[in-house]
C-alpha cells in the first residue's frame, strides 16, 4: 500500500484541535481509497518558544523537508505578544515558508450554497455562487525587494521597490495556467501594466505563456478594477493569479465574501510537490480549548494536501464533498450559525464530516 509522511505543526491555540479533526478525516480517507498516512509532529511559534526557546527549530525545519507534505493548524497568541518581533511565534511561519521554498499561494474562496446567507454581498450580485482561486505569488516582489530611508535636501523619506525576474514570473503563472486547466479554464492576470514596468513585463510573460495553454482563456484586468469587480460581479472570476502584495490583498477581499473565515483552507506550494497547508485564520485564543472552533478550514486544508502534494484527488474530492453534504444537512459550527441554528462543537462537527466520509 502507499504510505506518505506528513508533518504535522499543530502551533497553538485552537491549532491542535483543528488539526486533529482534520487528522481523523485525512485517515478515514486514506482507509477508503487505498493509501496509509504516517505523521510526524513538530514544534513551530508559540508552543515551540516555550519547549525550546526558538519560534522554528531545526528540526522541523528538517522534519518538513523530508515529509511529502506539511499540515499547519496556526501560530501565535497574546502569551508571546510582548516578545520582539524577530523572536515572536509569527517568525517561525515565516522561517518555514522561506525554508522550503513555497512561491506560490492558493486561496480558494468559496460560497457553499447552504452557506449564501453568510455572505456580506446582495444574493442577485452572488448569482450562481462563487468558486474563485487566487494565486499568489509568494516569495518576490516589494515585500522582498530593495527599501530604505533617505533625507534628501533634509526631507526624511522612505522607499520599497517592486523587482520580478521574468523567471519569478513564468513559474507562478504556470502553476496558475495549470490550475486553470483543471478549474473552469479561465485566467485572469492581475496587474497594474498602465503604470507599473515590472507590470508590464508581468503581462508580456502571462501572455506569451498562453500559447502553451491553449485550453485556458487568458484575460489581464487592472488590480483597482479588479478589486471592484470582485464585490460588483464575483463570479465572472474562476482563477486569478497576481504578484506578492496585489494577492495580499485580493485574497483578503475575496475570503470576505464567503463571510466564513473558518471555511477557508489555502495551500503554498514549492517547485517540487512539497507543500503546506492551514487554514486561512489565526489561532484564535479566545476559542482555544473550548471545543468550538470550526475545523472545515483545516479540513478543506487537509483535502488540498491529498490533492496539490500526494496527487489523491479521488480522496480529496470525498473530503469536499463530504463538507458539502454536511453544511447541507443543517450543521453548523456557531461562527456559521444563523439565528435559530443549534450550533455544534469542533468535535462533532469533525465526526459529521468524518462520517460522511466513509458511507
Ligand atoms: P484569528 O483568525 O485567530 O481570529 C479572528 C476572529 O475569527 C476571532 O473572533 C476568532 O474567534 C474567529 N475565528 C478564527 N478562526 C476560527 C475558527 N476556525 N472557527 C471559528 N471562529 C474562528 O485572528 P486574530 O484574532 O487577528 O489573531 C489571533 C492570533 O493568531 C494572533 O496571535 C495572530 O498573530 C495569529 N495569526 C496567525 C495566523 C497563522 O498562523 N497563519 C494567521 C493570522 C493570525
Amino acid at each position: 500500500m502507499k504510505t506518505y509522511t506528513i508533518t504535522v505543526l499543530a502551533g497553538d491555540g485552537i491549532g491542535p484541535e483543528i488539526t486533529r479533526e482534520a487528522r481523523r478525516v485525512l485517515d478515514a480517507a486514506a482507509r477508503k481509497h487505498g493509501f496509509d498516512l504516517r505523521y510526524r509532529d513538530a514544534l513551530l511559534g508559540g508552543c515551540a518558544i516555550d519547549a525550546v526557546g526558538e519560534p522554528l527549530p531545526a528540526e522541523t525545519v528538517s522534519a518538513c523537508k523530508s515529509a511529502d507534505a506539511v499540515l499547519l493548524g496556526a501560530v501565535g497568541g497574546p502569551k508571546w505578544d510582548a516578545l520582539p518581533s524577530g523572536e515572536r511565534p509569527e517568525k517561525g511561519l515565516l522561517g518555514i515558508r522561506a525554508a522550503l521554498g513555497l512561491f506560490a499561494n492558493l486561496r480558494p474562496a468559496i460560497v457553499y450554497p447552504a452557506l449564501r446567507s453568510a455572505s456580506p454581498l446582495k444574493d442577485d450580485i452572488l448569482g450562481d455562487g462563487l468558486n474563485l482561486l487566487v494565486v499568489r505569488e509568494l516569495t518576490g516582489g516589494i515585500y522582498f525587494g530593495q527599501r530604505g530611508r533617505d533625507n534628501t535636501g533634509g526631507v526624511p523619506a522612505a522607499y520599497d521597490t517592486e523587482r520580478y525576474s521574468a523567471d519569478e514570473i513564468e513559474r507562478i503563472v504556470r502553476v496558475a495556467f495549470s490550475l486553470a486547466a483543471k478549474r473552469g479554464k479561465r485566467l485572469c492576470s492581475v496587474d497594474k501594466a498602465n503604470v507599473l514596468e515590472s507590470s508590464r513585463l508581468w503581462r508580456e510573460i502571462a501572455t506569451g505563456l498562453a500559447k502553451e495553454y491553449p485550453e485556458v482563456a487568458l484575460s489581464h484586468m487592472y488590480v483597482d478594477n479588479a478589486a471592484m469587480q470582485l464585490v460588483r460581479d464575483p463570479g465572472q472570476f474562476d482563477t486569478i493569479v497576481t504578484s506578492n502584495m496585489f494577492g495580499d490583498i485580493l485574497s483578503d477581499e475575496a475570503s470576505q465574501i464567503t463571510g466564513s473565515i473558518g471555511m477557508l483552507p489555502s495551500a503554498s506550494l514549492s517547485s517540487g510537490s512539497l507543500g503546506l497547508y492551514e487554514p486561512i485564520h489565526g489561532s484564535a485564543p479566545d476559542l482555544a480549548g473550548k471545543d468550538c472552533a470550526n475545523p472545515v478550514a483545516a479540513i478543506l486544508s487537509a483535502a488540498m494536501l491529498l490533492r496539490y502534494s500526494l496527487g489523491e484527488d479521488a480522496a480529496a474530492g470525498a473530503i469536499e464533498k463530504a463538507v458539502d453534504t454536511v453544511l447541507e444537512t443543517g450543521l453548523r459550527t456557531h461562527d456559521i450559525a444563523m439565528a435559530g441554528d443549534r450550533a455544534i462543537g469542533t468535535r462533532a462537527m469533525g465526526d459529521a464530516i468524518l462520517h460522511a466520509v466513509t458511507v
